[in-house]
């Protein structure tokens, strides 16, 4: 097979059976994580359905191909939110441009990106669409929050879960966008989602953030009671908003996720990784108990930030407990 590899081996085999079996449906739902390859895949079916080279499986170099893949072929349609939504104006748009093309010839592809920002007319009218005679189209529908999608669609389309990569499959997508390895190692442990990931990575205050709470955590580690003090002379005035709060306390919890993880498993990928020295010494001071109760009381901040608790209040209450644990050790 001399086709492209995409992100998900599995689900490319299973369409590369349906094509050639020439068995697509009218509508998928590609559900999963940014960064499961949703997009790429769709892109990869439709390519391989037109494909002027008759292999298995699109070769990316043909003109159809090239076409596709820069967004230039007639039969395939693509659309994204339109602000907040996907409005009804633009599926009706999508059944203009498909009647220019020629309603009565071959297949057509849409593809809808954030499909669970659909109105409830864009999704009806998306539906009818499917269900003319004239014609025959498939969908896929991407989406991270298939529990928003609308019942309709979901009832009508088929489900194709997109599993999460591997951790360090994430790291090396975040550095191949020109992020630092030391960066991309934190990001993907805050967040599973590759694009979320990078969308934090373009936060001005992150580094900050990341600096700010591991001095904050060397306090702590060190039983020094400045970690109290810090709370409200470094690390409040870098907090600007909700967000950055959890970021804070999740910042804290993969530290400690660091050390413990680190007791258990030699070969652990750390996430603080310019950290690990000292992480590693700490494994060595700390018992397991101790940052498992350590982790505790970051978790019980975090629900406290959930039920609108004032976050210096938090801070200051978790720098309490947790120099309180370590000065338990030796
Ligand atoms: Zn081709």
């Amino acid at each position: 097979m001399s086709t492209q590899k995409t992100r998900q081996p599995s689900i490319q085999r299973l369409f590369l059976q349906l094509l050639n079996k020439n068995r697509l449906q009218h509508a998928y739902i590609f559900e999963g994580k940014g960064g499961t390859g949703k997009k790429e895949m769709a892109m990869w079916i439709t390519q391989s359905l037109y494909c002027d080279q008759n292999e298995e499986g699109a070769c990316q170099h043909c003109e159809t191909c090239r076409r596709i893949a820069e967004h230039h072929h007639p039969d395939v349609l693509e659309i994204e939110p339109d602000g907040q939504s996907i409005k009804i104006a633009q599926v009706r748009a999508l059944r203009e441009e498909f009647t220019k093309s020629g309603m009565e010839s071959r297949r057509k592809i849409v593809i809808v990106e954030d499909a669970e920002k659909m109105t409830n007319q864009a999704a009806n009218s998306l539906l009818k669409f499917l269900e003319e005679p004239d014609g025959e189209i498939t969908v896929f529908l991407l989406t991270t929050a298939k529990h928003r999608m609308l019942s309709t669609i979901l009832s009508r389309s088929q489900l194709i879960h997109f599993p999460q990569l591997p951790k360090a499959d994430r790291i090396q997508m975040l550095t191949d966008k020109g992020l630092s390895h030391e960066k991309a190692a934190i990001l993907v442990h805050l967040t599973s989602d590759v694009n979320q990931a990078e969308e934090l990575a373009a936060k001005d205050e992150l580094i900050q953030l990341i600096q700010t709470v591991w001095k904050w955590y060397t306090f702590i580690s060190k039983k020094d009671d400045q970690a109290f003090v810090y709370v409200h002379t470094d690390l409040m005035s870098l907090v600007k908003d909700k967000a950055d709060q959890y970021i804070v306390l999740d910042l804290m919890l993969i530290l400690l996720q660091d050390v413990l993880n680190s007791q258990v498993n030699d070969t652990y990928t750390f996430a603080f990784t310019a950290q690990q020295t000292e992480l590693k010494k700490d494994a060595g001071r700390f018992r397991p108990l101790a940052i498992a109760k350590m982790m505790e009381v970051i978790l019980t901040g975090k629900k406290q930030l959930d039920s609108n608790v004032a976050a210096q209040g938090i801070f200051e209450d978790c720098s309490l407990q947790l120099l309180s644990i370590v000065k338990e050790e030796s």
